[in-house]
């Protein structure tokens, strides 16, 4: 349980019952996305502590921090913008949060609205950093002294997890990975939690994000070599549907509109480059795309917007 809420957490049923709904504390000028930045609820904090992560406490963003979580919020699609403003209650961030933990995603019952709460460590941490100190924590040492190292360009961490966090948001407010039917899941997915079965035996398939022992570092570039014949664009989409449309809609949005890259390095005890992998160029992540971008266009037209809104009306869809 701990090291699942470590992770991003998604549809774990963390429904906040009984909270209020509180005005929120919209600042004169604030576009409207921004107006929602505020501190999390006692209730949200205590889940964090509940889960193990007893130092979990509110985080008041500094003036210039409020203004980088603003501006990475603008920069969201604008697919991501429209149910955001439309069911987004509050984005908050907490201390005392580890190293390797991003954030929650916390539905708020009854209302279709839902809340994210994010480490307030992330405010100052390279993409790259992020996602080394995540994709380490899978693998062990071993004799064969390889050190592995993420690099993933074109954003900071913040923005990365804000798309992934609100692409969970676009998942559920429109229903998708909750059909079977649907591009994101067919032929990947049985269920929301367990992949078809050529993908099940996949070595990509067996790491700590799916429940598995860390593999020593001797086999990484096993696990990579397979990851290269899924559809996944990270080892982290194997943990779930959700997570899997997350990952897919985040990295085309980073590579394409903010010209960024994800590469996964080896080296050896010496610092030398063994092997290099490069997950979004995979041929099965890339059939991927046209999916993510049909999805994306949603936005793009007056009568497309018209469409969503009615759908994100509270009387309208989930
Ligand atoms: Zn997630």
């Amino acid at each position: 349980m701990r090291t699942r809420l470590f992770a991003c957490i998604v549809n774990i049923g963390l429904a906040l019952h009984g909270l209020p709904v509180h005005a929120l504390d919209a600042a004169a000028g604030e576009p409207a996305l921004a107006s929602r930045v505020a501190p999390p609820e006692q209730e949200v904090v205590d889940r964090f502590v509940a889960a193990g992560m007893r130092d979990a406490r509110p985080h008041a963003l500094t003036p210039t921090e409020r203004l980088r979580v603003g501006k990475a919020l603008e920069s969201l699609p604008a697919l991501h913008r429209l149910v955001l403003e439309k069911r987004l209650r509050r984005l908050g961030f907490v201390d005392g949060i580890p190293g390797h933990g991003s954030g929650l995603f916390s539905p708020v019952a009854g209302t279709g609205q839902f809340d994210i709460t994010l480490r307030a460590s992330l405010l100052g941490e390279s993409l790259g950093d992020f996602l080394t100190t995540k994709e380490r924590r899978l693998f062990a040492p071993d004799e064969s002294g390889l050190v592995l190292t993420v690099d993933g360009t074109g954003t900071d961490a913040l923005t990365y997890v804000l798309l992934h966090e609100t692409s969970h948001a676009v998942d559920r407010a429109l229903g998708l990975t909750a059909d079977r039917r649907s591009p994101f899941v067919d032929g990947v997915w049985a269920d929301r939690a367990t992949l078809v079965p050529s993908l099940a035996s996949s070595p990509a398939a067996g790491t700590a994000f799916r429940g598995g022992e860390p593999v020593p570092m001797g086999k990484a570039s096993d696990v990579y070599d397979a990851l290269a014949h899924t559809p996944f664009v990270s080892l982290y989409a194997t943990a779930a549907a959700p997570e899997d449309f997350a990952e897919l809609v985040a990295w085309h949005v980073i590579s394409t509109v903010h010209g960024g890259s994800l590469a996964i390095t080896l080296r050896n005890g010496q610092g030398v480059a063994v092997s290099r992998y490069e997950p979004l160029a995979a041929p099965a992540a890339r059939a991927r795309i046209a999916h993510v971008e049909a999805l994306l266009r949603r936005a793009d037209t007056e009568k497309g917007r018209d469409a969503l809104q009615r759908l994100l009306d509270p009387t309208g869809g989930s």
